[in-house]
């Protein structure tokens, strides 16, 4: 029987970047993945700021373009965020894990792909792990520790889908298309975002841009009832508003569509460990709610386990209480605010406060802006929501005395 240090079970961006990091550091490990193809599991937007590419020392092939302007657009008003120098770039998600899982194999681990993962029994203090390749016998490896990175399916954590709590679960779809370059033109080096019960009620939409002339096209909803709205069309029902209304695109072409369901768990109440099994990444809710962005999170606590399963390894910890414990103090606090403005946002508030919302944005310059989307800082929002008060108070002050006076 095959005997490995680390299985690393789902080959997304937290089980690539754990076995690479763990197979870096000159560990035996094996990164199994249900798909054949990483094509065929493309769900992704994978929009995300510098800072990713920088940290995880990710090629410039994994990018499908870089941006450097972010808009946001509600049903009544269009802001826009520019800088100078690149922001970030919208990976092509397909490429990203590849390059993950070749780097796995060039630092000596292995990665088995079309393999389903079906179960772990404990015998003789040993993990025993059955792996099911497609169209042949199931095969049985050991290891010392395994890693839950199945995503929503948190299929180690979780063997029963009876016995899984209660999850939110937002779902978005995404269409590649490929338009005029003209069409093209309009998005390229932007992320526009969509908010407002015109283009996503429940939720939000996006256009971001790929290689030219091809744009990402999506929306996603957050499935719950919504306080006011109490009909929506499908979600497709709102890429194709995008599409015909804000693109109007005459000619385009479906290259692909392609979504996914998040499951992300309400106050961060996720099985963390168990023994010797860890989850990582969206198997424990490091997705966040705001925007959707999980990649960085993912990879991000990909790191962190990969340090604490090596602590593991050398027997300088018992248990990954720790790992735990380190994810809360990072992400705790800020996700707990986060979902909270989530469904304050798309779940509660009516067009005008969004649009009001939105309004208080304006004095923000582009930094600050990125402080707010990508790294949570909501702290900002305080300057200029005082901004927004002067600017109301002013007008007011001028309509009411000023004009008075002239007249
Ligand atoms: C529509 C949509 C748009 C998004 N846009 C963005 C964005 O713009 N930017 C961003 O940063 N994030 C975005 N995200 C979120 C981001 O994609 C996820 O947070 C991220 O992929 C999580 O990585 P992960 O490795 O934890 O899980 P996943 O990427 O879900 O990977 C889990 C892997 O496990 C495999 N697996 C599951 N069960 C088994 C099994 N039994 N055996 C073997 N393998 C198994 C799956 O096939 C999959 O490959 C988006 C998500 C969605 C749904």
């Amino acid at each position: 029987m095959r005997k490995f240090d680390v299985v690393v079970v789902g080959a997304g961006p937290a089980g690539g970047q754990c076995a690479r990091w763990l197979a870096k550091s000159g560990y035996q490990v094996l990164l199994v993945e249900q798909h054949e193809t990483f094509e065929k599991n493309n769900f992704s937007s994978a929009a995300t700021p510098l800072e990713t590419l920088e940290k995880f020392d990710l090629p410039e092939d994994v990018v499908g373009s870089f941006w450097h302007n972010l808009v946001i657009v509600t049903t009544n008003l269009t802001r826009n965020w520019d800088a100078p120098q690149t922001l970030g770039a919208v990976l092509n998600f397909a490429k990203l894990k590849q390059f993950l899982a070749d780097e796995v194999k060039s630092c000596g681990g292995e990665v088995w792909l079309g393999c389903r993962y079906v179960r772990y029994v404990q015998t003789d203090g040993e993990t025993r792990v059955e792996l099911k390749p497609r169209g042949r016998e199931p095969i049985t490896v050991k290891t010392q520790v395994l890693v839950d990175a199945t995503g929503p399916a948190r299929a180690v954590m979780y063997p029963k889908e009876s016995e899984k709590p209660a999850f939110f679960k937002p779902s978005g779809i995404e269409y590649l298309i490929e338009v005029s370059d003209n069409d093209y033109d309009k998005y390229a080096h932007s992320l526009w975002f969509f908010l407002g019960h015109k283009w996503m009620p429940k939720g939000y939409s996006w256009i971001f841009p790929m290689e030219k002339p091809r744009l990402k096209v999506g929306a996603a909803s957050y499935r719950l009832d919504h306080k006011i709205i109490k009909h929506t069309e499908s979600i497709r029902y709102y890429i194709d508003l995008l599409i015909h209304e804000h693109i109007r695109a005459k000619d385009y072409r479906i290259i692909d569509t392609h979504g996914s369901t998040l499951h992300y768990s309400s106050g961060l109440r996720d099985i963390y460990y168990r023994d010797n099994i860890i989850a990582i990444g969206d198997a424990v809710s490091m997705v966040n709610l705001l925007g959707g962005e999980g990649i960085r999170h993912a990879m991000h606590c990909a790191e962190i386990a990969g340090k604490h399963i090596q602590q593991y390894l050398k027997g300088q910890s018992a248990s990954f209480q720790e790992y735990q414990k380190e994810l809360y103090q990072k992400f705790y606090r800020t996700w707990n605010l986060s979902e909270k403005i989530c469904k304050q946002r798309y779940l509660i508030e009516s067009d005008e406060k969004i649009d009001e919302g939105v309004s208080y944005l304006t004095p923000l310059d582009t930094q600050e802006m990125m402080d707010i989307v990508f790294y949570y800082k909501f702290n900002k929002l305080s300057k200029s929501l005082i901004v927004y008060l002067i600017r109301k108070i002013r007008s007011w002050w001028k309509a009411k005395y000023v004009m008075k006076y002239k007249s």
